[in-house]
C-alpha cells in the first residue's frame, strides 16, 4: 500500500491543501475558552455531539437526527467503506478525484474501479452507471466540486447514478460553501444517498477535523455502528460550535475566496501555455506544458503549491488554493513572469 504523504515544507504561502487561508482563532478566543470550560476536559466527549449537530442543524435547514459528525470527513469515508464493504467489494469512482476513497476502500477489503474523466475532466456519468452495474459495486464516490479538478456534476447526473443503481451513492461536498450545490435535500429521504461535508475548507478549521454526514436516520444509524465512540473531542466539538455560531463571518470570507477565485481566473485565462479549469471549489487546476518551470518557480518563492508530477491523467497539472488578495496577486504576477516576459 502507499501512503498517504504530506508536504510539510514550510511557506510564505501554503497553499497546496485547500485549506483556508485564515484563522479566526484571534476573534474567537474568549468564545472558545468560555464553551471549553463547559466541556470539563476530564470527561469524554459528547459521543454524538448533540449540540454540534443542534447548530449544524440550524446551519444546514436538516434535523440533528440527519447528521452524524466525523473526525474529518476522512473518518466518514471510512466508516461508510466500512459498513458496506465485504472482501472484494467492488467500488466506482471517477477519476482523477481525492485519493482517500481508493485508500478506505483498500483498507477495508474492497476494489476500486475507476472511470476515467475526459481531457476537461468532464465524467462520463453513463460510463459510471455501467461501471456500478457491471460489476454490481456497494458504494459509488461522487466528488462535488471533484478535488483536485474544481469541476461540478449536474444535480441530475447524480441523482441518475442513484436511480440506476443499487450502489450506495455518496456525493462529497466537502467545497459545498464555494459551490452552493448539494444534495442534500434528496440525501435526508433517500437511504441510499449520502452527501459528506466539513468544516475543514470554507469554516477554515482543518486543524480540528471535524466532517458530517448527511443522510437517512437510518443511513446515520448504520455508519454510526461502525464509529469510534468519542470520535470527535470536547475542544474540536467547542470550536466547531462557536465557528457555527459565527457564520456570519465566515460567510463573508467565503464571499470574498469566490471573488478572488474568479479574478484569478479573468487575470491568467488567454495567458500563452496555459490552461485553467473552471472551478467552483476553494482552488485552481492548472495545465501547462511549463508545468515543470512553474512549479519551481513558485517553490522558490515559497508558495507551497500542489504538483502532480506524472500523476496519471494530471500530468503538467498543478493545483493552487486560493489565498489571500496579497498572495493572489504575487501568484498572478509569477504566472506572468515565467509565461510572458521571458
Ligand atoms: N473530501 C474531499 C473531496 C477533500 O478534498 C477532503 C480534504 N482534502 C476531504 C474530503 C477530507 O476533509 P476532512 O477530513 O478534513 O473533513
Amino acid at each position: 500500500m502507499v501512503p498517504y504523504k504530506v508536504n510539510k515544507k514550510e511557506y510564505k504561502w501554503r497553499l497546496n491543501a485547500n485549506e483556508s487561508p485564515l484563522d479566526l482563532f484571534d476573534d474567537w478566543q474568549e468564545e472558545i475558552v468560555a464553551e471549553l470550560k463547559r466541556e470539563g476536559l476530564n470527561l469524554y466527549p459528547d459521543p454524538t455531539a448533540d449540540e454540534l449537530r443542534d447548530l449544524l442543524s440550524v446551519y444546514t435547514g436538516y434535523d440533528p437526527e440527519n447528521m452524524l459528525c466525523g473526525n474529518g470527513s476522512d473518518e466518514l469515508i471510512k466508516m461508510i467503506v466500512e459498513v458496506f464493504l465485504d472482501q472484494g467489494d467492488k467500488v466506482v469512482v471517477h477519476t482523477p478525484t481525492f485519493s482517500e476513497y481508493m485508500l478506505a476502500t483498500d483498507v477495508a477489503g474492497g476494489d476500486v474501479i475507476e472511470v476515467e474523466s475526459d481531457s476537461v475532466f468532464n465524467v462520463d456519468i453513463d460510463a459510471i452507471i455501467k461501471a456500478v452495474n457491471d460489476n454490481k459495486a456497494k458504494v459509488v464516490f461522487l466528488c462535488m466540486p471533484n478535488n483536485p479538478t474544481g469541476n461540478v456534476f449536474e444535480r441530475a447526473d447524480i441523482l441518475r447514478v442513484f436511480n440506476e443503481t443499487e450502489a450506495v451513492v455518496v456525493s462529497d461536498e466537502a467545497y459545498f460553501e464555494f459551490c452552493g450545490v448539494t444534495l442534500a435535500d434528496q440525501a435526508v429521504k433517500n437511504d441510499r444517498l449520502v452527501v459528506l461535508r466539513t468544516l475543514s475548507k470554507a469554516f477554515g478549521l482543518a486543524g480540528l477535523r471535524v466532517g458530517y454526514a448527511i443522510g437517512t436516520p437510518y443511513m446515520m444509524d448504520l455508519l454510526g455502528r461502525v464509529k469510534m465512540p468519542y470520535n470527535v473531542n470536547s475542544f474540536s466539538q467547542a470550536v466547531a460550535r462557536v465557528a457555527l455560531k459565527n457564520r456570519d463571518q465566515v460567510q463573508s470570507i467565503i464571499d470574498t475566496l469566490v471573488s478572488e477565485r474568479e479574478r484569478m481566473f479573468s487575470a491568467l485565462k488567454g495567458l500563452p501555455n496555459l490552461e485553467i479549469i473552471p472551478s467552483k471549489a476553494n482552488f485552481l487546476l492548472y495545465r501547462s506544458p511549463r508545468a515543470d518551470e512553474l512549479v519551481q518557480t513558485f517553490e522558490e518563492n515559497g508558495i507551497g503549491i500542489r504538483a502532480f508530477g506524472n500523476k496519471k491523467r494530471l500530468e503538467q497539472c498543478f493545483r493552487i488554493n486560493i489565498g489571500v488578495k496579497e498572495a493572489n496577486d504575487e501568484i498572478i504576477q509569477l504566472f506572468k513572469d515565467v509565461l510572458i516576459n521571458e
